[in-house]
């Protein structure tokens, strides 16, 4: 009984006394399945159809741990205004395992790992002062310290401070975010050949894509692979997903 008076910990799921995240509100972390990002059907090894493929800046594969929930977004809240990275932390000690499940059965991974960086989705520096870290580069961190795969947190900047994502409409994400990254290659090796982006959250894949626009422009012998915590399920009506990316297609 005294220990308790030390444990101020409480989950922010539900307020239960104890810990971050309690066992019960754990189970609300539901591991997503092998899935094409852009027509969100399963496809092996996260890898985008070939047949989804219509445009220059698409994804190679995009993996996401869990599903993003009402309980889920309670958390991701916390993280951002309350500004804790010991919630985000805690966080990865449940994704880690999957992601690194991920890399380790995916060969071009594994076969160089002098091929690949991790490259954090960058925040507007006034934004990055504001909070005092970026989430992305945290789970970059920990991916890189766990494979041994390089992080390089200079090629990419986010030169424009646009509204968040969040807090625009799905149909207008794609024009919130365009001009809003700068990549500069001089920071990268000609060796590199994978670049796996890293984000927290990914919505429609607008910031994802307009990442990899400015990437490719420049190294378009690279490909873009993307890692994400948390994606919401796909909207039951598919169509409503057409204007934002213009390259779900849909099959019956
Ligand atoms: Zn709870
Ligand atoms: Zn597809």
């Amino acid at each position: 009984m005294e220990a308790d008076i030390f444990n101020f910990k409480f989950c922010l799921g539900c307020l239960k006394h104890g810990r971050w995240i309690c066992d019960q509100c754990g189970r609300h972390f539901i591991p997503q399945l092998p899935m094409c990002y852009s027509c969100r059907t399963v496809s092996g090894g996260y890898i985008t159809h070939v047949k989804c493929i219509n445009k220059r800046e698409y994804l190679t594969s995009l993996m996401v741990c869990f599903e993003y929930n009402r309980v889920i977004k309670r958390y991701v809240k916390y993280i951002k205004f309350k500004h804790s990275t010991v919630l985000l932390n805690e966080i990865l000690i449940i994704a880690l395992p999957h992601i690194l499940t991920y890399i380790r059965n995916t060969q071009h991974f594994t076969r160089n790992a002098k091929e690949c960086l991790l490259v954090p989705v960058p925040l507007y520096w006034l934004r990055y002062l504001n909070r005092g870290f970026n989430q992305s580069r945290i789970i970059a961190e920990a991916i890189s310290k766990e494979t041994g795969i390089d992080i390089n947190n200079r090629c990419l900047k986010k030169i424009r401070n646009n509204r968040p994502q969040s807090e625009v409409k799905h149909k207008n994400r794609v024009r919130n975010t365009l001009g809003a990254f700068r990549f500069n290659s001089k920071y990268i090796s000609e060796e590199v050949k994978h670049i796996i982006l890293v984000d927290d959250i990914v919505t429609t894949g607008a910031t994802l894509e307009e990442c990899t626009k400015e990437i490719k422009a420049v190294r378009e012998d690279i490909q873009i692979h993307a890692i994400a915590l948390f994606r919401p399920k796909p909207k039951v009506i598919r169509k409503k997903l057409l204007p934002v990316t213009n390259m779900h297609k849909i099959n019956p």
